[in-house]
């Protein structure tokens, strides 16, 4: 078997928001099409590692590298992140009235497009692609025309997540507790829809504190977070004595 290409290398990463440590020695490696979960008491660091890797401006690198395909992306801007492949899927997506969900899924494509020049796509060719991969990924079509998020249910919201980083191609998708405030039909419908997206090619990170999710996802790896740092790593069994045992487990 050929081996797989490394798509995320993280080297002794620090972090820290107003002069405030929040992530300390991090080490993360992670191939081409593997899903890996990120669990952790909450306030250990998950989505500023999360919001770090897609480049959000508030946060300061102290000292370590992040590498996306062999390439070294620290400290570059969120937009040139996106471009290049990475999708940070949103915990609490944002409601947008009067905008159409369509035209910000166009808008969102054709500037990746023009980024890799590339050909854009007029409204109409536009809405054929966003429908048919909608229908790949198990999404009803149907709220395409509404306005982006408003009046979406949690789970709505979340596969609206789900297909944008579809559109996009993204080859690095990060989801922060996508499972936040679904239950548990809404939950099995957006499992569903990640493992319609996910191949070899596109890689997932999770973060969730739910044991549920790992057993409907099945990640190769598990890692757990605790005071800005990846305390240990393993396989799902680690998901299984966390939430048997709770994070004290670690120790
Ligand atoms: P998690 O996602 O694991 O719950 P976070 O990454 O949100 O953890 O937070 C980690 C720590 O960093 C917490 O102590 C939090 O208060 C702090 N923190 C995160 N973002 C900020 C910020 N913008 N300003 C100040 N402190 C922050
Ligand atoms: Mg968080």
């Amino acid at each position: 078997m050929e081996k797989s290409e490394k798509i995320l290398q993280i080297n002794d990463l620090n972090v820290s928001v107003d002069n405030k440590m929040i992530i300390k020695n991090l080490n993360l490696n992670i191939n081409q099409g593997e899903i890996h979960a990120i669990m952790g008491k909450n306030g250990s660091g998950k989505s500023t590692l999360a919001k770090v890797i897609s480049g959000h401006p508030l946060y300061t690198i102290n000292k370590g590298k992040i590498f996306f395909k062999n390439k070294d992306i620290t400290n570059q801007q969120p937009e040139v992140i996106a471009h290049e492949g990475i999708f940070l899927g949103f915990q609490y997506p944002v409601e947008v009235p009067g905008v159409s969900n369509i035209d910000f899924l166009r808008s969102a494509y054709n500037s990746k497009q023009i980024k890799l020049k590339k050909d854009i796509l007029d409204p109409l060719s536009f809405f054929d692609l966003a429908t048919k991969e909608s229908q790949k990924i198990k999404i009803n079509p149907t709220f395409l025309n509404r306005s982006l998020n408003e009046g979406f249910s949690g789970g709505e919201k979340k596969k609206n997540e789900i297909l944008q980083m579809s559109l996009l191609k993204s080859e690095l998708c990060i989801l922060d507790e996508i499972d936040s405030g679904l239950d548990v039909d809404a939950l099995k419908e957006i499992v569903e829809s990640i493992k319609k997206f996910h191949n070899p090619n596109n890689t997932i990170i999770l973060i969730t504190h739910y044991q549920k999710l790992i057993d409907y996802i099945q990640p190769n790896y598990v890692h757990i977070m605790h005071e800005g740092n990846i305390k240990i790593s393993g396989n799902k069994d680690l998901a299984f004595n966390i939430d048997k045992y709770g994070y004290e487990y670690i120790k």
